[in-house]
């Protein structure tokens, strides 16, 4: 079951700020993606390979599939065909196999370096001195374009936090615009159900909605 209100009331607050919202559909049906679709919707996250397989086969071919979740590099191949952007590029080595299979499909595929934000160890992505260090290697990759960052604020109710953390993305972001380079940074993907404001208020281009439209998990 979808929240029709709730989507209505998201959509036409993120248009107002011109900030692309990617529905996060994991472990939710395929009638209810296609009741978001029926709504307008085009942009849909995925967390997990095998069910992004699954239903990108079932729905329609203009959705554009974000793959939001971690992936590991042997399971590239299975999406590389069709995905639109992959959110949470963590490392070199996973960047250089989606160069390769996108190579092998002939496609140039959009990706987004996830960078650590969080106070917590558990969250994957990049530092921001790793990320600096490797930017060479990033543009010299052919199949693949880096359009941006995406990051992932600490699990805590605590907005003073959740927005320091955003903002501090957000200067990254802008640092390494500032820098010498051809990588074109346009694309902050930041924000979920619980703190979307607070990531556009923090200069969000991207937020991934999920519990909102879809309901809990
Ligand atoms: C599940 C998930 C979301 C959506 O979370 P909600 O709290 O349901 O909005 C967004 N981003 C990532 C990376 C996720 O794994």
């Amino acid at each position: 079951m979808i929240n029709e209100e709730a989507y209505g009331q998201i959509r036409s607050e993120l248009d107002r700020a011109n900030v692309t919202l990617v529905a996060v559909s994991k472990t939710k049906p395929v009638e209810d993606v296609l009741a978001l679709y029926e709504l307008g919707q085009r942009d849909f996250g995925e967390n997990y390979v095998q069910e992004l397989v699954d239903k990108q086969v079932q729905l329609p071919p203009d959705i554009r599939w974000h793959f939001i979740g971690h992936l590991q590099s042997n399971k590239v191949k299975y999406i590389s065909s069709f995905v639109h952007l992959v959110h949470g590029v963590d490392s070199l080595k996973l960047l250089k196999e989606i160069d390769k299979q996108a190579g092998k499909n002939g496609r140039r595929i959009d990706c987004l370096l996830q960078v650590h934000i969080a106070g917590e160890e558990t969250k994957f992505g990049f530092d921001e001195k790793e990320l600096v260090a490797s930017l060479d290697e990033i543009s010299g990759s052919v199949n693949v374009r880096v359009t941006g960052l995406m990051g992932m604020a600490s699990f805590t109710n605590d907005p003073v936090i959740v927005r320091a953390e955003f903002h501090g993305l957000r200067t990254f972001l802008e640092k390494l615009r500032s820098l010498q380079g051809d990588i074109d940074w346009q694309t902050l993907s930041m924000g979920m159900s619980a703190d979307y404001n607070i990531a556009i208020e923090e200069g969000s281009t991207m937020v991934r909605i999920g519990s909102l439209l879809f309901g809990e998990r």
